[in-house]
């Protein structure tokens, strides 16, 4: 049974972002979304929406015509085979997360979750009434899962299995063969996977694998959102897609809690999906080169942990500074004026990383951790 979300700590990105907003001077590297703005033709067609009077609820599942639309987007990008009615939009990637665990997850259950992960599985999992176990991503094997280790930690309790890739904090794009025996090992257990795919489109080597791709009417839920692909956070625009009958248990869970996803943002996500690719292709262009920025100061500056394949973050390895990663942080951004998004906010296993965000400027990047280093410098002199 989870802590309950009385027990249970706010993020500990917040934390830093709680304090770095009060500083107008800070570099801030903490920060999880597009330092871009939504591509126009977004802008244009949602308040053409609202103008037009798009401004009532939709159907719980969403707009047709989106799904419709998503069912092409799957398909394309992500060899998903799947019909209007497995598709649901939720409010956000989010909401989708939430409504899966809700859907799947009972008294007794254990939830196998990564770690380092995003924090919001914590939090999500805090009023559910299964029990989250974590599994480790380690640096030597580019954060990517160790299917052996996964194994070790299933018992007859478990009924989910979470992935996130690309995923944050690390960076990682599991490689086919890592999805491939993630599902078999699924396959196996008879087990959920609930599979994260919110940077599904933020790729920068290599190829995005969706499991559902390779399962096909098995027992994966996908998650994934316009948040990050198309610079939509204030959207909360994300669809979660599935087997029919799990998709019509989501959506009685929908309809109970959102009723529906903003229907002018929905008309949004539509443009999104229906216009120019070269406002996405660009930001991705611009997340790669500051990877590269980023990859080399950190070889440079012996930091280093793992390249970043996908999604827009980095993680640094600040063990030199002899403090944890939420130490290092509050004492960077008090002495250097950087912000950065501690290890210990992800879980336990990155207690002495940090991830810095690209969606940040070059310039922000360069000089953020060129203070990182020299703090830890100071530190170990
Ligand atoms: N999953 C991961 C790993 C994320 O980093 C995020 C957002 O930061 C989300 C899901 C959800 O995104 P949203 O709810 O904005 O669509």
């Amino acid at each position: 049974m989870a802590a309950g979300p009385r027990e249970t700590a706010h993020s500990g990105i917040r934390e830093v972002v709680n304090v770095a907003i009060t500083m107008p001077e800070a570099i801030r590297l903490e920060v999880g979304q597009p330092d871009f703005d939504t591509p126009e033709h977004i802008t244009e067609a949602t308040v053409r929406a609202v103008r037009d009077g798009m401004t009532k609820y939709t159907e719980t599942a969403g707009l047709k015509s989106l799904r419709e639309l998503l069912v092409q987007k799957l398909a394309s990008v992500n060899q998903i085979a799947a019909d209007p009615s497995q598709i649901n939009v939720t409010v956000g990637g989010v909401g989708g997360l939430a409504a899966a665990f809700l859907a799947l997850l009972e008294p007794g259950d254990e939830v196998l979750v990564p770690d380092p992960a995003w924090p919001n599985y914590r939090l999500e999992l805090s009023y559910s009434p299964a029990a989250m176990v974590n599994y480790p991503l380690r640096a030597e094997r580019d954060f990517v899962p160790d299917v052996e280790e996964l194994r070790n930690r299933i018992t007859p309790q478990t009924k989910v299995l979470l992935i996130n890739s690309p995923c944050n904090p690390t960076g990682a794009v599991f490689p086919r063969s890592a999805v491939e025996e993630i599902v078999a090992l699924c396959q196996e257990h008879d087990l959920y996977l609930i599979s994260d795919e919110c940077y599904d489109e933020i790729v920068f080597e290599g190829e995005h694998v969706s499991p559902a791709s390779l399962w096909r009417d098995g027992h994966v839920i996908s998650v994934f959102t316009f948040s990050k692909t198309y610079a939509m956070t204030g959207y909360r625009v994300g669809y979660v897609v599935t087997n029919h009958e799990l998709a019509d248990v989501i959506n009685k869970i929908l309809e109970a809690n959102m009723s529906c996803a903003t229907s002018f943002a929905q008309k949004g996500a539509e443009a999104a999906l229906q216009g120019p690719r070269e406002p996405v292709l660009k930001m991705l262009a611009a997340y790669r080169r500051r990877r590269d920025v980023v990859d080399e100061l950190l070889r440079e500056y012996d930091m280093w942990t793992s390249t970043p394949r996908g999604a827009f973050y980095a993680m640094a390895d600040v063990s030199g500074s002899g403090m944890d990663s939420r130490t290092f942080a509050f004492q960077l951004l008090d002495e250097k004026g950087v912000a950065v998004a501690p290890g210990t906010a992800f879980g336990t296993a990155a207690w002495d990383l940090v991830r810095i965000s690209l969606a940040s400027s070059e310039e922000d990047l360069r000089e953020g951790i060129r203070r990182m280093k020299s703090f830890i410098g100071e530190r170990s002199a």
